[in-house]
């Protein structure tokens, strides 16, 4: 057997999980400002018996007492609950399907008082701004929506780009670090987000629990932070940006967050969380729409759909891990048992990969990169433990979940 080199630490074998479609390449979420060009990756666990751990935390979800569950979640709203109208729990997000439904039931079901806090999406698609309008206006929210230093946020895109492949960092960042940072400077403790990434294969005793790990969003030394795979130091000398505005992407120190306690929550693990309920609830009671067209590189028109950087996202794991968009929503919706896992094949088949140009140009537009410079590094991103060229000179899969791959 030849042995291919193999990038980002990735199993050298792939393996596909027998119940869903995902593979063994798929990377835990990381700690994005410890991620550098050299970091390898974790990726999900596939047991002896063919199981992937996102399939085994959906069985056990099966298994859960929910009204237990929701019991702990009574007392620890309790605990918080404001009596004079003041905010008492941060919600964090965009307006989605996800945000919409933590910030309704929070208010609604539950009587808290969430005050909603926005990281925008890089670059806002059309549907994404009427749903995040929607939210607050139909829904009926308070919101602090937080623009960051625009300048300084392409430059970090693009950096993402060039030394990670990976489009969606900057997001991320926000997305992770702005609740709890803002929820110190209110002095409001209590942040929820929606579901535990363990449920899509972190490693499984993450599941367990409801709070997210602080390495996620506090910061010990900034000597230890990188943002688009650069180090604070590196940004500061070589691109010449003070530290001053690099602050919107740096997580909260952790004595700040200590001061107030702040608690970062899942809902997702007090309230049974199926992404196609949510959207159905998002529908009814925050005005939200899906796009009346499907999201490339995937079968779907409601998931992430805010950010016109989203698609391309999806279509660097495609290169990076052989993973593309189809897969992460199919194993989804095969775990929830909403497609059975033939049906899954067949999607992954047809759009996984998809070259997601509806976007693209204005994508590199906004960062100043060369289309061309876009597909040169998508080339040199190509791990060759899961990519060669076939007869015709075309990249192919060595191995994919139809078992018609190069090496198959
Ligand atoms: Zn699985």
């Amino acid at each position: 057997m030849t042995t291919h080199e193999v990038k980002y630490g990735l199993p050298s074998t792939v393996k596909f999980c027998s119940k869903c479609v995902i593979s063994n390449q798929r990377p835990a979420s990381a700690i994005e400002f410890s991620h550098t060009k050299n970091s390898r990756k974790t990726t999900m666990n596939i047991d002896n018996d063919g199981i992937c751990d996102a399939c085994k935390t959906a069985e056990q979800k099966e298994n859960i007492d929910w009204k237990t569950r929701e019991e702990e979640l009574l007392s620890l709203l309790d605990k918080h609950r404001s009596k004079d109208g003041s905010y008492d729990c941060i919600i964090p997000g965009s307006g989605g399907k996800d945000s919409a439904y933590q910030a309704h039931v929070l208010k609604y079901k539950y009587g808290m008082n969430p005050l909603t806090i926005t990281w925008p999406p890089i670059l806002y698609t059309d549907y994404g701004l009427k749903n995040f309008r929607n939210w607050l206006d139909v829904g009926g929210f308070d919101n602090v929506s937080f623009y960051r230093n625009g300048r300084v946020m392409k430059l970090l895109t693009k950096l993402s780009i060039e030394n990670l492949f990976h489009p969606f960092q900057t997001f991320i960042l926000g997305q992770k670090n702005l609740g709890p940072k803002l929820a110190a400077k209110f002095g409001i403790p209590l942040v929820f987000y929606g579901e535990n990434e363990a449920e899509y294969g972190n490693p499984i005793a993450d599941n367990l629990t409801s709070l997210r790990d602080k390495s996620y969003f506090a910061m010990k030394n900034l000597n230890d932070i990188y943002l688009g795979g650069v180090s604070i130091k590196e940004l500061k000398e070589k691109y010449e940006i003070p530290l001053k505005d690099l602050q919107s992407f740096l997580p909260a120190p952790q004595e700040e967050l200590e001061k107030v306690n702040i608690e970062v929550h899942y809902l997702g693990y007090y309230l049974k969380w199926t992404p196609q309920e949510v959207y159905y609830y998002a529908i009814d009671n925050t005005g939200f729409q899906a796009r009346p067209f499907r999201t490339q590189g995937t079968y779907s028109k409601y998931n992430s759909i805010d950010d016109k950087i989203d698609d391309l996202h999806y279509y660097t794991t495609f290169i990076k891990f052989g993973i593309g968009r189809a897969s992460y929503d199919a194993s989804q919706e095969i775990r929830n048992q909403h497609l059975t896992r033939e049906e899954g094949v067949a999607l992954v088949k047809k759009f996984d990969g998809e070259f997601p140009d509806r976007y693209f140009n204005e994508v590199m537009e906004y960062i100043e990169m060369q289309p061309e410079k876009f597909h040169e590094l998508s080339e040199q991103a190509r791990s060759p433990h899961l990519w060669d060229r076939n007869s015709s000179g075309k990249w192919q899969l060595r191995h994919n979940v139809c078992k018609t791959g190069l090496d198959d």
